[in-house]
């Protein structure tokens, strides 16, 4: 048997199995070998019958007398007298007519099950039995529970895996001895076992803490070596100028706040190194990001450097757009608007002159800056809200060109530390983690479902001064049972009823990219008092005059995603409001209350991943890396741990090939994390 092995060739694996354990993931050996127990029972203490209490229970028993029988059509009972050399009891399994043959033997067995009230008596029920000279599996050990589809039971997997134990316990490590024997970690096929038959809870412990490590070290090392393979292009060099950067301090209308000149500086070190920079640049929402990018792409066109600017819709492109012009036109920089609506005779001129190196910034969409343009000498690229822009995608940018331009991605997510090591692991990051001063904080309430007329009150009065009103549902259409409210019957019930006196905007993802920009620039142009949207106002839209975010259906959207959507407010001199509406008047749940209570994105950022783990976080659903089955992401400590240990590793161990098996999957890895 080997690890390639199709499952089909274990004993009792039929095409019945195999398709239900395909459904759990499973068709080779190595799958099940790495299918873990979600749980694990403890049946380890063998107690006397004399000693037996209700509850679940082992006990070490000879059988004495069996009888079977079937009660009436469907129910067949077997019951058993079982007696150790203390007492004896009653046995009874129900629908299992193999049993009384299996229990008409001398041999003595270990029963383990609940010991329960039944009628006027106490049985021990529907126990698994095994014989003691035999492996226990089932019985009389830390019994483990796997994960079920119908008609897969756990036993029927412990059968399955107790067929491999011969061959785990000969696997070959896969982590590199000298880190095995540093970490103090167990050996992979004691961790294996343990995994699946755990001797003790200690040890169960410490095969647990050898798997996570595993897991997390692959998929560290495999960071590490997409960045220093990243670091091998070759990239600009933008020396950093002195004058030129007080120039820039100086022509803002504000002074920059000391996150900011932390990550400016961050950003113009790297840039001044021929390897080019590839940087997370994180801060919440309104910490300043555009002006520290503006920085950059400043020092860039001062080298005779183009730089592009890709905004994910056409909205956030021309506000970019605007206030890069703001800010970089005094002191000599061109800039340019690249979007789709631009006509097409003007849009041959500007896409002429940035191949001529007329135009120092370019101002798009990702999509266009990225399939058509031609650039004379592209140094920079600045990415808003999106965390993941590949080698390739990069390379596309350049026009017959030799080097790769720097990048800044930014974003307005707060991400884990835990996972900027993990998922953005060949990312540098830098955080801006203060606001600019003189904002007021937005107050955050949740209200009952049941009480929401002062809350339309509130919005009427905040209209009559002239603000705008965000209203977020959860879903577009009325299209499930659940009860939560749709955008077009909340756009509905609100035209005809209480808002019929106001103009009311409506923004879902079913509009077409052209007519979700039309109503967002009409909602930011003042034509609409309230927008009734779903989450697609959570990306960057910025329209200071809006003072009030309400959020029906709260308790559907993830802690990151509310954090996100109360950014939408609060970004003008305005006293703003987030009231979360929860579709219950049930107590809300910890994640609303926590929102409420904070606005730090980072806090929020990891309370989510430890509440809902990675999966449903920052699209890591579909990126396929995350495929951590017992490493916990959000312990930022142990992360941090191995992401020291992998680098140490890679730095002195050159030849990866050494470890066929490590290469084997960190390479895998290196392809599903990459960002080609
Ligand atoms: P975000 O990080 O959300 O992209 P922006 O870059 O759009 O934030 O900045 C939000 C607003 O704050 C802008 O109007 C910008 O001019 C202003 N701003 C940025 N930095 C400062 C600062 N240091 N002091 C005062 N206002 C600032
Ligand atoms: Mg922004």
């Amino acid at each position: 048997m080997v690890l390639s092995d199709s499952i089909t060739k274990l004993k009792g694996v039929g095409p019945a199995l195999s398709e239900k354990l395909a459904l759990l993931g499973v068709t080779t050996v190595r799958d099940l070998i790495y299918f873990f127990p979600r749980r694990y029972d403890d049946f380890s203490h063998v107690t006397k019958l004399k000693d037996v209490q209700p509850g679940p229970v082992t006990v070490k028993v000879k059988v004495e007398k069996v009888t079977a029988r079937h009660v009436r059509r469907g129910l067949h009972i077997t019951e058993a007298i079982i007696a150790d050399e203390t007492s004896k009891l009653r046995a009874v399994w129900f629908n299992q007519p193999y049993r009384p043959e299996s229990l008409k033997s001398d041999a003595v067995f270990y029963m383990s099950g609940t010991f329960d009230f039944q009628r006027d008596r106490f049985i021990l029920q529907n126990p698994s039995v095994e014989k003691v000279a035999e492996f226990a599996k089932n019985t009389a050990r830390i019994v483990p529970i796997y994960p079920q589809v119908r008609g897969l039971k756990s036993y029927q997997l412990r059968q399955m895996i107790s067929q491999l134990l011969p061959l785990i316990a000969i696997l070959p490590d896969t982590l590199p001895p000298e880190v095995v024997k540093r970490e103090n970690l167990l050996p992979l096929s004691a961790a294996l076992l343990q995994m699946h038959f755990p001797e003790s809870h200690q040890a169960l412990q410490e095969a647990k803490k050898r798997i996570a490590f595993e897991e997390l070290f692959e998929l560290l090392l495999a960071a590490h070596l997409n960045k220093v393979e990243h670091r091998a292009h070759l990239g600009w060099e933008i020396p950093y100028e002195q004058a030129a950067a007080e120039a820039f301090t100086a022509a803002l209308s504000f002074t920059l706040t000391n996150a900011q000149r932390r990550v400016a500086w961050e950003i113009l070190q790297d840039i001044q190194h021929d390897q080019p920079m590839n940087r997370l640049l994180q801060g919440d929402v309104g910490s300043g990001k555009t002006v520290v990018a503006a920085f950059a792409a400043f020092m860039a066109g001062r080298q005779g450097m183009q730089s592009a600017f890709m905004a994910p819709t056409e909205v956030l492109a021309a506000q970019h757009a605007e206030s890069l012009s703001q800010l970089l036109r005094p002191l000599g920089m061109s800039v340019g608007l690249l979007v789709g609506s631009v006509k097409p005779g003007a849009k041959k001129v500007l896409t002429q002159q940035i191949k001529e190196g007329n135009v120092d910034i370019v101002v798009g969409t990702h999509a266009l800056i990225q399939q058509k343009i031609e650039f004379a000498k592209l140094g920079l690229v600045v990415i808003d809200e999106q965390h993941r822009f590949g080698v390739n995608q990069r390379k596309a940018l350049l026009a017959k060109s030799d080097r790769l331009p720097h990048l800044l991605a930014m974003t307005a997510t707060p991400i884990p530390r835990s996972l900027t090591l993990t998922v953005y692991g060949e990312l540098d990051v830098s955080v801006i983690d203060e606001r600019p001063p003189g904002r007021t904080p937005i107050i955050t309430e949740i209200h009952s479902p049941h009480s929401v007329k002062p809350l339309y009150e509130h919005i009427d009065q905040q209209i009559n001064q002239g603000r705008q009103v965000y209203i977020i549902c959860p879903l577009v259409s009325e299209s499930d049972t659940l009860g939560f409210k749709s955008v077009e019957q909340e756009y509905d019930r609100l035209q005809k009823s209480v808002f019929k006196h106001r103009r009311i905007g409506l923004l879902h993802g079913q509009l077409s990219s052209v007519e979700k920009d039309e109503v967002m620039t009409r909602f930011k142009n003042g034509e609409f008092d309230i927008l009734v949207a779903t989450t697609v106002v959570e990306v960057g839209v910025d329209v200071p005059n809006a003072t009030i975010m309400l959020i029906e259906g709260a308790d559907r959207f993830g802690l990151a995603q509310l954090h996100q959507l109360r950014g939408r407010v609060g970004r003008g001199k305005h006293q703003s409001y987030c009231y979360l509406v929860p579709s219950t008047a049930q107590k809300p749940s910890q994640r609303l209350q926590e929102v409420a209570r904070s606005d730090d994105g980072f806090y929020l950022a990891q309370v989510d991943l430890e509440l809902r783990g990675p999966g449903e976080l920052y699209g890591t659903r579909q990126h396929g890396s995350l495929d951590l089955r017992v490493a916990n992401i959000a312990d930022t400590k142990l992360v941090s741990h191995v992401q020291k240990v992998a680098e140490a590793f890679a730095t002195t161990a050159t030849d990866l090939l050494q470890y066929p098996e490590l290469h084997k999957r960190v390479e895998r890895l290196r392809r599903v994390t990459t960002f080609n």
